[in-house]
């Protein structure tokens, strides 16, 4: 992607550990690389379409004169996080802050911490089967859509579908959703185990019947498993009410284990089904 950067802004703040840091200041330098389309912006020569570097800067020097932090590792996970809540251009930022006259007793150049962040594409499922089904799914997306690490960028219709696992219950209303999002994946399940508690979930028979389900399909090209989390989820490739949804959204997104588009994996499934 191309690339907006910035050298050495120079910036006068109070961060450190020791009091004295706190009280008298020292001077921080700050290196950015804005990950950023400047195609339009090039090409129509038009500032409105690309990111103002000039109010980065500013905004950079705000916002490290205004807060003090204890560690620079701070300072910079904070002022990352700002200038892409602030910049909605900016896919992603190296971030460097750089503190010459850290407190250490011996000779040095420099010091500092530097950090990448930004938007990543993740695709949620979401299901129902208890109470009002399309309320629950509706509020999972407000949900969403209120919290400003999340871009919800798309969602598909809920669709009517039989239980799965054996268990014996009512049928469910299972959709997906596209989204952007400043958490990591094992943020990005505890923000959804949130939004399922307030929607009165509660934990009993597994496979068992719910008011609301929110699962991460797929978060970016991860391939991850913890005891918490396995990214992409386990079981999507069988599963019909995980895979016509999505496909309604991105049907030629990939699984980055086995390089197949979602239709094809609806492909594959259907042909099974139908032996
Ligand atoms: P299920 O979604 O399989 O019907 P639960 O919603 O009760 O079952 O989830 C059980 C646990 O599965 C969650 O607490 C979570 O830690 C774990 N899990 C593993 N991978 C994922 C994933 N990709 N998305 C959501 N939960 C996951
Ligand atoms: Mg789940």
């Amino acid at each position: 992607m191309d690339q907006i950067i910035i050298e050495g802004l120079k910036i006068f703040a109070h961060h450190g550990v020791y009091r004295e840091e706190n009280e008298k200041g020292q001077n921080f330098y700050v290196n950015a690389v804005l990950e950023t389309d400047t195609r339009q912006a090039g090409i129509m020569d038009d500032l409105d379409l690309s990111t103002n570097y000039g109010e980065v800067c500013v905004f950079i020097d705000h916002f490290l004169r205004e807060h003090t932090y204890r560690l620079i590792e701070t300072a910079a996970e904070r002022t990352a996080e700002a200038l892409l809540l602030r910049f909605p251009l900016i896919r992603r930022l190296t971030l460097e802050v750089r503190k010459p006259e850290a407190p250490i007793p011996l000779p040095f150049a420099s010091v500092s911490v530097k950090i990448v962040r930004g938007w990543r594409r993740a695709y949620l499922s979401c299901g129902s089967n208890m109470g009002d089904r399309e309320a629950h799914l509706d509020g999972a997306v407000e949900a969403l859509r209120a919290d400003e690490k999340c871009r919800v960028l798309r969602v598909s219709d809920w669709i009517e579908t039989a239980p799965y696992g054996g268990v014996e219950q009512a049928d469910f209303l299972n959709g997906a959703v596209m989204l952007d999002t400043l958490y990591t994946p094992s943020e990005l399940l505890e923000r959804l185990h949130e939004i399922e508690r307030e929607h009165g979930r509660e934990r009993k028979i597994h496979w068992g019947p719910r008011t609301l389900d929110l699962d991460i399909l797929l978060y970016e090209d991860c391939v991850m498993c913890t005891e918490e989390l396995t990214i992409p989820h386990a079981d999507m490739a069988n599963r019909d009410f995980v895979l016509k949804p999505l496909a309604q959204i991105a049907p030629y997104e990939r699984h980055p284990l086995t390089g197949k588009s979602i239709l094809q994996m609806c492909g594959e499934l259907a042909a099974i089904s139908s032996r």
